[in-house]
C-alpha cells in the first residue's frame, strides 16, 4: 500500500511540501527522504505494535512520521515536555515496540533507539503492513486523571481533514504555519492535511512570536494553528497588518478568553475559535469570524459531517439552551482508547466528552467548562472558564484559575488565583467582577501568585489550585 506522503508525492512531485527556515522541500523530494528513513527503521519493527517517537519540530521528524506511515504502524508521538516517568508509563501502556529518540532525550527503556544510531545503521528493504488502520498514538494531557493513548485512524485523520476543508475552503496554494508540537494532534493533523490537500506545512521549531508576527506579514502563511498564550503573545507585538494572502487562525485548546477574541476582531485578525480534543482528531466545531461577534463565546458548529449532543445527568437529551454533557458522533471521532475497554468513553455510540454546554437556537455550541471542575455553590453552578475569562479582561491581570474553595454555608464558593501585572486591591477586583457577573460567580477568595500550575501541554492544572485552596482552610 502506498503511502499518503506517496500518493501525494505521485500526484504533484514537485509541489513545495515542506518549508523550514530557508530550506525547502517538494513532495517528491519529501517522499525520498521518508523512504531512506523507512529503509532505516524496518530492521527494527517485529510487528504492528507502536513505535514510539520522541521529537522535536524538526523537518527530519515530519520524515519520520511520514516513514512510519510508509511502514504502517501506530506511530505514538510522545510528547517531549514530560518527564522520564511520564514516557516510561505510556511506553509501559501502549506496549511499544521501539521509543526512536533524538539524542538530547534519554529514554530508559529496553526498547529506546537514539535516532542518530538508527541513522547509522544499513537499513534494509521497506517492511508494509498492509492492514493496520492505526495511524498515530497520543496520550491526553492528563488535566483530568491519568493519560490514556487516544488511537486515531487513517479514516479519522482523512475525515477531520475533509471537515476542516469543507469549511474553510481549499486553496491549493495555501501555506498552513505550524508552531504547535507535532506530537499534538494540533501539530500531526497539520502533517494529514498537508498531504491529502497538496498543501505546504511551514514548520517552525518553537513559537517565536517576533518571528511568526513577521511571517504573517510577509506573507510567509495563509493559515496558522494557535492556542490561547500563543495569540495572546502574537497580540503583545501585534503592529502593522498582517498579509492579505493570510486568511485563517485556528484557535483551539481551550477556552478564549473575550477579551481577546473582541481585539482579534477589532484588528481584522481572522480567527476561526475552535472546539475539539485528541479523541476528535483535532477540531470538532469551527466558529467563523463572520458569527464572531453575534455569538460571542460559541466555538461554533461542527464540522460536516459531524453530530452533537446534550444530554443531562440522566443520559436525557437537554432543550436548547439548557446545559449538560457534550456528547460527539462523526467519522474523526476515536474508536477508543489504545489497550482499553474500547466501549469506555462512549454512550450508545456518541463520545463522552467530560465536558459541559449547552446548543443554542441555531445550533451553535457553548463550551462551558469541563464537567470535573464545575463548582457548585449553594446550589449554583459556576463555571470557572467564565469567571477566569472575567477576570483576565481586567487591565491589571494576566491571568486567572478559578477553583471551587469548601464552604460551610454554600458547599463551595469560587476563589481565584491570579497573576497581576500591577498590584491591585480585592476590592477593586471584586467590584469589576459583580459588575460582570452574578454574586455567586464573583470569587469570594483571592490568592496572588508568580505563576499558575500548568501541564505540558501548557494547560491549567485547576486540580492543584483545588488542593492548595482546601489544604489551606484544614
Ligand atoms: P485529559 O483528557 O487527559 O484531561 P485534555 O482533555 O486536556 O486531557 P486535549 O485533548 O488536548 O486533552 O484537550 C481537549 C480539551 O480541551 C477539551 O475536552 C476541552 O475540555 C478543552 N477545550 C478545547 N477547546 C475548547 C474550547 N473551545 N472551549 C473550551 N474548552 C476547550
Ligand atoms: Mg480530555
Amino acid at each position: 500500500m502506498t503511502s499518503w506522503l506517496e500518493k501525494r508525492a505521485a500526484l504533484s512531485p514537485d509541489k513545495p511540501g515542506l518549508y523550514a527556515g530557508k530550506d525547502v522541500w517538494t513532495f517528491s523530494e519529501m517522499a525520498i527522504e521518508a523512504q531512506k528513513l523507512a529503509e532505516k527503521i524496518s530492521p527494527y519493527i517485529k510487528n504492528q505494535k507502536p513505535v514510539a517517537l520522541l521529537i522535536t519540530n524538526q523537518p527530519q521528524s515530519v520524515f519520520f512520521i511520514h516513514a512510519l506511515q510508509m511502514i504502517r504502524v501506530p506511530v505514538l508521538m510522545l510528547n517531549n515536555r514530560l518527564t522520564p516517568e511520564e514516557w516510561g508509563y505510556q511506553l509501559q501502556d501502549s506496549q511499544a515496540q521501539l521509543v526512536l529518540h533524538e539524542e538530547q532525550f534519554s529514554v530508559e527503556a529496553e526498547a529506546a533507539q537514539s535516532i542518530d544510531e538508527c541513522l547509522k545503521s544499513n537499513g534494509g528493504p521497506i517492511k508494509r503492513f498492509e492492514d493496520e488502520e492505526i495511524c498515530s498514538v497520543m496520550y491526553t494531557s492528563g488535566t483530568t486523571g491519568n493519560p490514556k493513548g487516544v488511537m486515531q485512524s487513517y479514516d479519522n485523520h482523512y475525515a477531520s481533514a475533509a471537515g476542516s476543508a469543507f469549511n474553510i475552503g481549499h486553496n491549493p496554494d495555501d501555506i498552513w504555519m505550524c508552531a504547535v508540537p507535532l506530537f499534538h494532534i494540533s501539530g500531526y493533523s497539520i502533517l494529514m492535511r498537508s498531504v491529502i490537500y497538496g498543501i505546504a506545512v511551514r514548520l517552525y521549531e518553537k513559537f517565536d512570536e517576533q518571528l511568526i508576527h513577521e511571517d504573517l506579514i510577509d506573507g510567509k502563511g495563509s493559515i496558522i494553528s494557535v492556542v490561547t498564550t500563543m495569540l495572546q503573545r502574537l497580540l503583545d507585538v501585534k503592529g502593522e497588518p498582517y498579509h492579505p494572502l493570510f486568511r485563517c487562525m485556528i484557535l483551539g485548546g481551550g477556552p478564549a478568553p473575550l477579551h481577546m477574541v473582541e481585539r482579534c476582531h477589532n484588528e481584522d485578525i481572522p480567527v476561526f475559535q475552535s472546539y475539539g480534543m485528541t479523541e476528535t482528531s483535532s477540531q470538532f466545531t469551527t466558529l467563523s469570524p463572520g458569527d464572531a461577534t453575534r455569538k460571542v463565546g460559541s466555538s461554533g458548529k461542527p464540522l460536516f459531517p459531524g453530530e452533537i449532543r446534550i444530554i443531562d445527568a440522566d443520559g436525557n437529551q437537554c432543550e436548547t439552551d439548557e446545559i449538560g454533557e457534550i456528547l460527539l458522533k462523526g467519522p474523526s471521532v476515536t474508536k477508543g482508547y489504545l489497550n482499553r475497554d474500547q466501549s469506555a468513553p462512549f454512550s450508545n455510540g456518541w463520545l463522552k466528552t467530560g465536558d459541559v454546554g449547552y446548543l443554542d437556537q441555531e445550533g451553535f455550541l457553548f463550551v462551558a467548562d469541563r464537567r470535573s471542575d464545575l463548582i457548585i455553590s449553594g446550589g449554583e453552578n459556576v463555571y470557572p472558564a467564565e469567571v477566569e475569562s472575567v477576570l483576565a479582561g481586567h487591565p491589571a491581570v494576566i491571568e486567572a484559575g478559578v477553583v471551587g474553595k469548601k464552604d460551610d454555608r454554600w458547599g463551595e464558593v469560587p476563589a481565584a488565583f491570579l497573576v497581576v501585572a500591577d498590584q491591585i486591591d480585592e476590592e477593586v477586583l471584586i467590584h469589576y467582577a459583580k459588575e460582570r457577573l452574578a454574586a455567586y460567580k464573583v470569587p469570594k477568595v483571592f490568592r496572588f501568585t508568580d505563576a499558575l500550575p500548568r501541564n505540558a501541554s501548557g494547560k491549567l492544572v485547576r486540580r492543584m489550585l483545588k488542593e492548595e485552596i482546601n489544604d489551606e482552610s484544614v
